[in-house]
């Protein structure tokens, strides 16, 4: 198999032998003589890949199955922006938004729609273009929940001390960095990520939420839209992304053979740190965005080249995608360059773009 380092932002990278696991499961899944995209998503083929990928991914986040649950969404990260405020924004009530970047200015603009209680911006990082991550902000005593974004794929930066919530539900949104950070799970009410970042294809959306606070959600909502459906049917109410899900089980079996989470964050600073090395030793060619540098992503390193190199930036990604260093055009609201550098991504690849970047400011620096 020919393989470049993709360093695309999402959908991204996949471990190898999941895509060998995958391709051999198209063909035919377990002896069946029928594909996974053939399989009955209420037949005992289906019934294990369904069952086991939610058993798995609750293993590596070291949660109890008495305690949480994991459902499958369709509609992307995106959809949950709306979904929580629609099923836990109850009139008279308050929820509380951090604004670090531009996937939770989303999710609040979304709450501000469709919720109808109040949806509160508590505290953001909007004065420096999203250059850190906010802290020291208390929520609302009795908020229906607090919202975070634990990676801010597009501005490169994490949060990585969880806020003291004082009983107040926290939520994040983990689209960039689900399995990705040995932490304690634990304090989260409510988690989702879209699939395509960090745990398979695009398609499904993982949400991985306390039982006890589900019951809590609000009802008289269409079906698809309430979380009590997927709860109540084991996410089966439908038909839900047969394939997708099967791969995210896969990914999520593979994070475990690796070691699980603490392994897998080691790894992902070790990576994370060839880059930002880099930047910082070739401080005359190279920036990064990420104004406090401890809140600096494991997942997506953001940087660009000085202003007085600023015009080299079309050069600096056509030349790396020649070596096969692909994907690395920053977003446009931040510009310059954005290396996404999810669990799948291997350490020679990270030590292959810093040996360019070396090679690069040499020869213009
Ligand atoms: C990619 C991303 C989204 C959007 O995800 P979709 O699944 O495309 O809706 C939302 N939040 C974060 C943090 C993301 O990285």
């Amino acid at each position: 198999m020919h393989r470049i380092y993709n360093f695309s932002p999402g959908p991204a990278i996949l471990p190898e032998s999941v895509l060998e696991e995958a391709a051999q499961g198209v063909r035919e899944i377990h002896g069946s003589g029928m594909s996974v995209l053939e399989v009955s998503h209420r037949g005992k083929q289906y019934d294990g890949i369904h069952a086991g990928a939610r058993e798995t991914l609750l293993r590596v986040l070291g949660l109890s199955a008495d305690e949480y649950t994991v459902l499958f969404v369709q509609g992307g990260a995106s959809l949950q922006f709306a979904l929580l405020p629609m099923n836990f924004l109850a009139d008279g009530r308050t929820a509380n938004y951090v604004n670090a970047g531009e996937w939770g200015s989303k999710a609040i603009k979304e709450a501000k729609k469709v919720g109808k209680g109040e949806a509160i911006e508590i505290a953001t990082s909007a004065d420096k273009n999203f250059s850190y991550i906010p802290k020291g902000y208390a929520p609302t005593p009795g908020a229906a929940y607090l919202h975070v974004t634990t990676n801010n794929t597009i501005e490169g930066t994490e949060l990585y001390d969880l806020p003291e919530t004082g009983g107040v539900p926290l939520v994040t949104d983990a689209s960039s960095d689900f399995m990705a950070l040995n932490r304690d799970h634990s304090k989260f009410s409510l988690l989702y990520a879209g699939a395509q970042k960090n745990a398979g294809p695009a398609g499904v959306t993982i949400v991985v939420a306390r039982k006890a606070f589900l019951e809590t959600a609000l009802g008289g909502l269409p079906s698809m839209l309430a979380y009590k459906t997927y709860v109540d049917s084991d996410s089966l109410y439908n038909t839900p992304p047969v394939f997708a899900i099967y791969v995210v089980g896969l990914v999520a079996k593979w994070v475990e053979a690796q070691g699980g989470l603490v392994a897998i964050e080691k790894a992902n600073r070790e990576k994370a740190a060839v880059l930002y090395s880099a930047i910082d030793e070739l401080s005359d060619v190279f920036y990064g965005t990420v104004t406090a540098k401890e809140d600096r992503s494991l997942m997506n390193v953001t940087f660009r080249l000085q202003p007085k190199y600023a015009e080299l930036e079309k050069e600096f990604v056509a030349e790396a995608a020649k070596r096969g260093l692909d994907g690395l055009k920053g977003h446009r609201s931040v510009g310059g360059f954005r290396a996404s550098i999810y669990n799948a991504f291997p350490l020679a690849g990270t030590q292959a773009l810093a040996a360019f970047m070396r090679e690069f400011a040499a020869a213009k620096g």
